[in-house]
């Protein structure tokens, strides 16, 4: 429990000044929590690697955050978990998304977990206040592509499952 609450406290700290996409910019440690509390109270998952994995999931891709910090503050494990559901910053956007469809079925289970929250979440936050900006072919294409990623990795957690594809029938 308290390595969860250092992990809720790290990540709020590193996000502290980023905000959502949605048109009202909600802070950005909402979404990290959301997928804590998605696997935790919805997935009625007790793992706390899985847990604080997914609080720190956007910090390397999000933030100045690095591995090594990660490791020395959390274990390798855990860093593992989070590099798992990192996309290559190197990589053009299009490819990434590409890639997380060719991966999801070859990551750990830890890892399918956050990805299937995080997905979840994102697909939620769509439905009910979309990104600034964004199309409703936006909108679809991005729950079409969630859709693939998450396919690739089925059988992972069936109520989780579930629950994502209730998520999915309010594509817009
Ligand atoms: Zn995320």
């Amino acid at each position: 429990m308290n390595r969860l609450v250092s992990a809720l406290a790290f990540a709020a700290h590193k996000h502290r000044d980023q905000r959502r996409k949605d048109a009202v910019a909600s802070p950005y440690i909402n979404h990290p929590i959301a997928l804590a509390n998605v696997l935790a109270n919805e997935g009625d998952i007790d793992d706390e690697r899985v847990l604080i994995a997914a609080i720190l999931h956007d910090t390397l891709e999000d933030t100045e955050t690095s591995e090594q910090e990660i490791i020395r503050e959390f274990g390798q494990e855990i860093a593992s978990i989070v590099l798992e559901v990192t996309d290559d910053p190197l990589l053009p956007t299009a490819e990434r998304k590409r890639l997380q469809v060719e991966h999801a079925g070859k990551i750990s289970r830890q890892a399918k977990l956050v990805k299937l929250a995080d997905k979840i979440c994102n697909l939620r936050d769509i439905a009910s206040s979309p990104p600034a900006g964004w199309s409703v072919a936006r909108q679809r294409a991005y729950f079409d592509w969630a859709k693939s990623v998450i396919d690739g990795l089925r059988g992972v957690h069936p109520v989780l499952e579930e629950i994502f594809d209730e998520a999915l029938r309010h594509r817009p």
